[in-house]
């Protein structure tokens, strides 16, 4: 199982990190061990200062596939959960200034938050997916994957040029405005239209 992420997919995200809106899928994986699921807490890892959420929906890769054409990639994903990429913010950045991989600052251990997967075709619609992310009651995020650059489909057909899709696979799809700290003590929850899927304290 790989836990395949995409980095800037939202453009109001992509400018509060004053970064370029991308021609094409920003790619990077987290492996296995990063996966933080059950809503078990986080505990705030010691090499950064600067721990940052990211709220995003995740899709489930439920069949193999290389060079998926656009008319099949639907196929290939029916489910969806709620998931936090954590970020090592400080960390990623000294990454990006010296030209280094991320995996330090995105792929530790537990910094892949996951909830249960819930069928596509129990949504409303499948392609306007509205998700939202609470810190300490208060709304942080609020996303609609409609917003996105690259759709799920495109992210598909994508991915499987470089990377065979494989069942189990997971598809972290890129985090909407609204990215900031947390501190030790933090509650976050995290909801996909009305549906309570994920909760997690940082201790
Ligand atoms: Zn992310």
């Amino acid at each position: 199982m790989k836990i395949i992420c995409i980095g800037r997919n939202y453009v109001d995200h992509a400018k509060e990190l004053n970064n370029p809106v991308p021609k094409q899928p920003l790619i990077f994986m987290k492996p296995p061990s990063a996966l933080l699921i059950n809503n078990k807490p986080l505990y705030y890892p010691a090499f950064t200062e600067n721990l940052h959420y990211e709220a995003e929906i995740v899709l489930k890769i439920c069949r193999n596939g290389r060079h998926v054409q656009p008319e099949f990639a639907h196929k290939y994903y029916d489910q969806v959960a709620f998931g936090i990429d954590f970020t090592a913010r400080d960390v990623q950045k000294k990454c990006k200034e010296k030209g280094h991989p991320w995996e330090i600052a995105k792929g530790f251990d537990n910094s892949a938050g996951l909830s249960k997967f819930i069928n596509l075709s129990s949504l409303k619609d499948s392609k306007h997916i509205e998700f939202r992310l609470t810190k300490n009651d208060e709304v942080v995020q609020q996303g609609n994957t409609k917003d996105l650059i690259f759709d799920f489909n495109y992210l598909i057909c994508y991915i499987s040029q470089y990377f065979k899709l494989q069942q189990g696979d997971m598809v972290y799809t890129g985090t909407p405005a609204g990215v900031g700290p947390l501190e030790i003590g933090d509650q976050l929850e995290g909801y996909i239209e009305d549906q309570h899927l994920l909760s997690c304290e940082i201790k």
